[in-house]
């Protein structure tokens, strides 16, 4: 086993770097911990991939990656470390410590870790899928539907988030095209009764998205295909939400952790996950919705829980007469 350097032990170390890593990363190091936080790209997670946000208390309107920033620069003014790196996986030892492995090779040590690498919302993996993502693909309603008002919108997917989303929707657009691949949703009864009932929504049944088409200013149209005749047909949209799946990116915890048929995991309110001393927080957690607020809530949550978890854990440690981590 790696013998981990003096630098590279921790009090917390937090992965990922999204909202609830970054707020986690200015809590933990509020608190005078000594915080590591690895992120394999730039800081900002779902934040660097919407252009506008306008639903985070006290900016009415900011950029995504101008929070980011501003969240990023917020935790580094706190004493926080960051590294740009890959975390392969981690793993608790039998003396409580978890060790991070990155794939640059490096073990990071800390008694306490802060899970917040998010998740990955499915993608058609289509033409013009990738050209108008934040032009008109979207894949959040709350972030994005109010950019579409008096819009014809289509909404593809056949499970609980696009029907519940489709109807979201229909607050701004004008129209809401459901577009499934099979003739009937797998989305619970209610959220399809409510849909059903929704005068702006029309279900396309057995159709599969080819194409995204569009120009400069964003989306033009969908390019489908039917899944039973074969045939092809344009629906003209101003924007399409992609809602086939998100999955919580929570591979990297070796060792069972409890967790939703979904894999998001789960934690108690303290955002305790079922291993002592691993928190959860943000979108791979398992919660009512998926939010820049509920992401640093149950980021300032999770680091005043750390801090709490190790000083009892101090405690216990010098009462047996044992070292510092
Ligand atoms: P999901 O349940 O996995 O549904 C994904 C949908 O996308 C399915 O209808 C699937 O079609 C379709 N799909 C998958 N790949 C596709 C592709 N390449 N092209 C076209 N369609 C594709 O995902 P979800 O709706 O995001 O829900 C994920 C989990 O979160 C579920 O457990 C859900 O219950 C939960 N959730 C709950 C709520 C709520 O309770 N209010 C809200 C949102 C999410 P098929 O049906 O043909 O497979």
């Amino acid at each position: 086993m790696t013998k981990a350097t003096v630098e590279e032990l921790y009090d917390v170390i937090i992965v990922g770097g999204g909202p609830a890593g970054l707020c986690a990363a200015m809590y933990a190091g509020r608190g005078m911990m000594r915080t590591l936080l690895i992120e394999r790209g730039l800081p900002g997670g779902e934040l660097l991939n919407t252009e506008l946000i306008e639903d985070y208390p006290g900016f009415e309107s900011i950029l995504g990656r101008e929070l980011a920033q501003r969240m990023t620069d917020h935790a580094k003014k706190f004493g926080a470390t960051f590294v740009t790196d890959t975390v392969d996986y981690l793993q608790r030892r039998a003396d409580g410590v978890f060790e991070v492995k990155t794939e640059l090779g490096k073990t990071y040590v800390a008694p306490a870790v802060i899970v917040t690498a998010g998740g990955t919302p499915s993608k058609l993996e289509v033409p013009g899928e990738k050209e108008y993502a934040g032009k008109g693909v979207s894949y959040c309603a709350v972030c994005d539907g109010a950019f579409f008002r008096g819009e014809v919108l289509a909404v593809v997917g056949g499970g609980d988030a696009a029907v519940e989303e489709a109807d979201y929707l229909t607050r701004y657009a004008v129209k809401v095209y459901i577009v499934h691949r099979r003739d009937e949703f797998r989305a619970s009864p209610i959220l399809q009764r409510r849909a059903f009932e929704n005068p702006k929504i029309e279900v396309i049944w057995n159709q599969v998205v080819e194409e995204i088409e569009g120009e400069e200013r964003g989306v033009r149209a969908l390019l489908l295909r039917d899944t039973v005749t074969g045939d092809r047909s344009r629906l003209p949209v101003g924007g399409v939400f992609v809602f086939i799946g998100f999955k919580p990116n929570t591979g990297i915890i070796r060792g069972h952790v409890d967790h939703d048929a979904a894999g998001y995991l789960i934690t108690d309110s303290q955002m305790r996950t079922s291993i002592p001393g691993l928190f959860a927080a943000g979108d791979l957690r398992q919660q009512l919705t998926r939010q820049i607020t509920t992401a640093v809530g149950d980021a300032t949550t999770a680091a005043i829980a750390v801090e709490k978890y190790l000083a009892e854990r101090k405690e216990t440690r010098e009462a047996a007469g044992v070292g510092r981590t």
